[in-house]
């Protein structure tokens, strides 16, 4: 998987994701981005960056109707500020409210911890882990999905995990080539591989579509 990797960062440039200040604010990033454009995303953390929001403790302290009002930018935002609010009911709880004691945590035990929280799914939990603690776990999304199927790299009736495995088994443990690779097939899913229309005779990929 090394050489897809090297081919999209020699068309594309490093992408430097998570675009986020804190690691806390790349966690809520994870929620809110749940079936939205980033756009949305952003205005709603700008609100919560005004109210000095972006903070476990300060999120733990706010009534679900204040944190709602806030998050509403990136729709969802009754089921969003519910999602956030376990979140942050964990890492209080865990870690009494601090994420670098977060991070110290074995991955595995994370992931686990996360997957069992309200509405953090597989995605999410591995975007936390990867972007938010430096953990070396594949993102696995709907453009990794399509470019994979379409490449005839797998058939398309494959799990997240088996998908994950994928990466994970062939390419070092690398955190920081996991961000990238991730960032750069978000990037050529949005420039080339469309859902409908791949542009795939100027695709930095080059592959026949089936
Ligand atoms: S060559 Fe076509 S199918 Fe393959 S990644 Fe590029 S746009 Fe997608």
């Amino acid at each position: 998987m090394l050489y897809l990797f090297y081919r999209l960062l020699s068309h594309f440039g490093p992408q430097f994701w998570w675009p986020a200040k804190t690691p806390f604010e790349v966690m809520v990033g994870a929620i809110l981005t749940q079936n939205t454009a980033w756009s949305n995303v952003e205005k709603a953390v700008k609100h919560l960056e005004e109210a000095e929001a972006l903070d476990p403790k300060v999120i733990s302290s706010l009534d679900v109707f204040q944190l709602e009002r806030l998050i509403r930018p990136s729709g969802f935002f009754r089921v969003k500020a519910a999602r956030l609010k376990a979140l942050v009911v964990y890492i209080m709880k865990e870690f009494k409210g601090d994420v670098e004691t977060m991070g110290l945590k074995p991955g595995w035990e994370l992931r686990r911890d996360l997957l069992s929280l309200h509405g953090v799914g597989e995605e999410t939990a591995d975007s936390i882990l990867l972007y938010a603690l430096g953990k070396p776990f594949f993102v696995v999304d709907a453009y990794t999905k399509r470019i994979l199927k379409r490449c005839g790299l797998i058939r398309g009736s494959e799990s997240y995990g088996d998908i994950q495995r994928l990466f994970m088994d062939t390419l070092p443990g690398d955190v920081e080539l996991f961000k990238e690779y991730h960032a750069l097939l978000v990037e050529l899913g949005k420039g080339y591989c469309r859902a409908r229309d791949p542009q795939c005779g100027t695709c930095p990929v080059k592959v026949e579509v089936e």
